[in-house]
């Protein structure tokens, strides 16, 4: 079966958007409506006129778009598709630290599940965390889940005293220093672009750090020619799409989020079909959710 061709006729049946993620393979990302990164595409759900939203990305997105816009249908067409690093915490966790920390303000990082969501302060993403930790105004900071992005907003904010939590991004945090060594001795004129979910070693030997959004940006605006890419290949695949007359490179051979890459076209077509499977949450859970969510738009200003 063309799924390409059939999911076109479906989506227009339907009168569906479909929202495609970064790191998404090729073949999802040429049928989506809209990429771009988390945050920006639940943002996109939510402002846009229709009703039935299939999201492919990893289950925090598409609860994070639940979360902006209760009311639509928001289909996640393949449920194992989740983020490990959000899993790495919980509601629970997130409780028994704040025993620990009881004069802490607690920040999340977007990805997280939306029970963890419920029980800290405010939300951040890559672009805005040094920001958000900047204005708020306790001294302590609990910074949860990714202690890599964590550690780059303790670099920013030296007067706040950071707690980091252990977890990481397990595409991230597998970058090497002697690929990127290679890399760079074979394109020594490439600026080096990496995301702040890599490990330390690789951000002191990066040029900028950025999400995948001010990556995008930062190649638009900028005179440079080569860029090295430190992120999960599918970002690589659009910048090299979107710029044809500059060149992109990985940082090393196989930059592969496992669980983005879950999603196929197959898969996609029969959520359509099927309308499945659809985001559930709780009134609790979306109220309780929404609110550090909200706190994060007004601190970002
Ligand atoms: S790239 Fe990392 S942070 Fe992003 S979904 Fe995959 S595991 Fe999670």
């Amino acid at each position: 079966m063309d799924y390409a061709r059939e999911i076109l006729k479906l989506k227009k049946e339907k009168d569906a958007l479909i929202l495609v993620h970064n790191y998404q393979s090729e073949e999802i990302q040429l049928i989506g409506d809209i990429l771009g990164d988390s945050l920006d595409l639940s943002r996109k759900a939510k402002d846009s006129d229709k009703e039935l939203i299939v999201f492919c990305g990893v289950s925090f997105m598409a609860e994070s778009a639940k979360i902006l816009s209760p009311e639509k249908t928001i289909l996640h067409p393949v449920r194992e598709a989740r983020c490990p690093m959000a899993d790495m915490i919980s509601a629970e966790k997130v409780k028994i630290l704040r025993e620990e920390f009881p004069d802490a303000a607690f920040v999340a990082y977007i990805n997280t599940n939306a029970e963890t969501k419920t029980e800290v302060d405010v939300i951040c993403t890559s672009a805005n965390a040094v920001n958000i930790v900047r204005n708020l105004p306790q001294k302590q900071i609990v910074f949860l889940p990714d202690k890599n992005l964590g550690r780059f907003v303790a670099k920013q904010v030296p007067e706040k005293e950071i707690i980091l939590f252990d977890g990481f991004c397990s595409v991230h945090e597998f970058l090497y220093v002697k690929e990127l060594n290679e890399t760079k001795e074979h394109h020594p004129n490439a600026i080096v672009l990496t995301h702040p979910e890599a490990n330390e070693n690789i951000s002191n030997l990066s040029d900028h750090l950025f999400g995948t959004g001010g990556m995008i940006n930062f190649v638009k605006n900028s005179d440079h020619k080569e860029f090295i890419i430190g992120t999960e290949e599918g970002l690589t695949d659009r910048l090299r799409r979107e710029f044809p007359e500059k060149k992109f490179f990985a940082l090393q051979p196989r930059i592969i989020c496992e669980n983005m890459k879950k999603i196929k076209l197959e898969d996609v077509y029969l959520s359509l079909l099927n309308l499945q499977y659809k985001v559930e949450l709780s009134t609790e859970i979306l109220e309780k959710a929404k609110a550090p969510l909200d706190r994060m738009l007004e601190l970002s200003k």
